[in-house]
């Protein structure tokens, strides 16, 4: 079935898919989908009514015992039919996501292998769905087992600034250990999982094991009031991941809910400055600055300021910004206009409240995108703790530089923050590396890397409003949420 063209121009209105059939949503809402690098409308995504949602997850629920009941190694046959379709499509996959999202198609291509080794995790399940057991563990002649069993249907809600990946941080766990499971795209770029979809249809899936239900509140809110709905999956901003926390209690679901971030990078006086500022460039502006391990702050301890400072301002300037799907572009537009405006709110509540603008991407036009949403690389110098852009979510390329004085003035700034998503150190001393990952109370803690994305095999963590549950996406904390164990 031909349900899109990759790299069309217009996409049409969206479909869910439930029980293994595309369906139109009836529903009288829908909202447009733009391209951010032209603001051109390529797509309609509908926003599910409750019946809609409510219809997906009993057809799961009606499907699941069945799902349940074949083997492991049986159900892990789609997942390996799938890495097959994916690594056939990888280019294609990267390009949509490219194009809804406006991110290089570098970093698309990056987030698609991010993907495929999901899948090729989840294929793994035999091995990581084993229970354990005590001869005698009972008593003398009792013997006790724990069995790690799947639950019923989950669903995730996502976020827009991985509209590849994210989602693949939990469902191919939660169906590959025999559960069901509905994704909620993020309705600024729903694109990405329709096309995942039509590959997820090819791998031979039974229906009603994965669904995709295309929606907002009515279809969030469903998931909580369903008494089918075991767990939901969130990724998305601080306040609505707890409420997502909060309902989730009320209601009696198992919840992992990842918020938020506003990550500090450190420099030493020792770092070696060429290789440190180019391993810096990917995560401040990578993804124009909206990955929840983007670097926000940065922080130069003693008299490696003004050097670092000199580096990173010509690399900034030299930064090629454009439309995500030109291979020569190094960072594309931000989402949406509203993104933008928030983005631009900060870079002038930096000024007001006294922050020195070194370079400034407001202005930025890029031939052929003049309409697009671009920022161009923002450099803030003299930046101090109690400032807001130091203290918030800007969500764009923007730098907070500080100036701090060692190593305990940094941490004690990284705790002070009510994230606790990432750090890293650049150094080269052991010591201090140990000393950094040791004292950082942070989830993710990277030594001379600044995107310190875990692999597929390791959880994904975050501390304080950064996550709210205790297990995490990815790897075995995964198995572990969507199994009694
Ligand atoms: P968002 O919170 O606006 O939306 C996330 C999801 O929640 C979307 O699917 C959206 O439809 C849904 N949603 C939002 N408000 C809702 C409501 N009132 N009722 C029901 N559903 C609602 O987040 P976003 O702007 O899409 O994503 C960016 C945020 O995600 C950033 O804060 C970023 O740091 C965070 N993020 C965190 C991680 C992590 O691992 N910690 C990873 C990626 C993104």
């Amino acid at each position: 079935m031909a349900v899109l063209d990759p790299v069309s121009r217009n996409y049409g209105r969206l479909k869910n898919y439930v029980n293994g059939e595309w369906v139109d949503s009836g529903s009288s809402k829908a909202l447009e989908v733009r391209d951010p690098a032209t603001t051109d409308v390529i797509a309609q995504v509908p926003l599910s009514t409750k019946e809609e949602t409510k219809a997906a997850i009993e057809t799961a629920q009606e499907a699941w015992w069945s799902w349940r009941e074949t083997a492991p190694g049986d159900r892990t046959r789609c997942f390996f039919k799938l890495k097959t379709i994916m690594e056939r499509e990888y280019e294609n996959i990267a390009r949509i996501i490219s194009q809804e999202q406006g991110k290089t198609i570098d970093d698309a291509r990056g987030e698609t292998r991010r993907c495929i080794d999901n899948v090729d995790v989840a294929a793994g399940i035999t091995s990581l769905q084993m229970g354990y057991n005590l001869e005698d563990g009972a008593a003398s002649n009792i013997d006790e087992e724990v069995i790690v069993s799947p639950l019923g249907v989950f669903a995730a809600v996502c976020p827009f600034n991985f509209p590849g990946m994210v989602p693949f941080w939990f469902w191919p766990y939660a169906v590959a250990t025999g559960n069901m499971f509905i994704v909620k795209p993020s309705e600024q770029v729903p694109i990405t999982t329709q096309y995942m979809f039509k590959l997820i249809d090819q791998a031979g899936f039974p229906p009603g094991v994965i669904n995709l239900v295309n929606g907002r509140e009515d279809a969030v809110n469903t998931f909580f009031d369903h008494k089918d709905i075991k767990g939901i999956s969130f990724v998305g901003s601080t306040p609505v991941a707890k409420w997502i926390y909060k309902t989730a209690g009320e209601k009696g679901k198992k919840v992992q809910a990842q918020g938020g971030a506003k990550n500090s990078l450190v420099v030493m006086p020792d770092a070696v400055l060429d290789k440190t500022v180019n391993n810096m460039l990917a995560s401040f502006y990578g993804c124009a600055g909206q990955r929840c391990l983007a670097g926000s702050n940065m922080i130069a301890i003693g008299d490696v300021a003004e050097p670092l400072l000199k580096k990173w301002l010509d690399a900034s300037r030299n930064l090629k910004v454009g439309c995500g799907l030109d291979e020569a572009s190094q960072m594309g537009p931000v989402i949406s206009a509203a993104a933008k405006e928030k983005v631009l709110g900060y870079i002038q509540k930096g000024v007001d409240e006294g922050a020195k603008l070194l370079l400034d991407g407001r202005g930025i036009k890029v031939p052929g995108f003049e309409k697009g949403h671009f920022i161009g690389p923002t450099v803030f110098d003299d930046v101090t703790p109690d400032m807001t852009i130091a203290k918030e979510e800007i969500f764009g390329p923007v730098v907070c530089f500080h100036r701090m004085k060692n190593l305990d003035e940094a941490i004690e700034f990284i705790h002070q923050s009510p994230f606790g998503n990432a750090s890293s150190i650049y150094t080269q001393s052991g010591k201090l590396a140990r000393e950094f990952r040791y004292r950082c109370q942070v989830g993710n803690v990277g030594i001379n890397v600044g995107l310190v994305a875990a692999m597929a095999y390791f959880p994904f963590a975050g501390y304080k409003d950064s996550f709210f549950g205790d297990l995490h996406g990815q790897g075995q904390d995964a198995v572990k949420f969507f199994s009694d164990r």
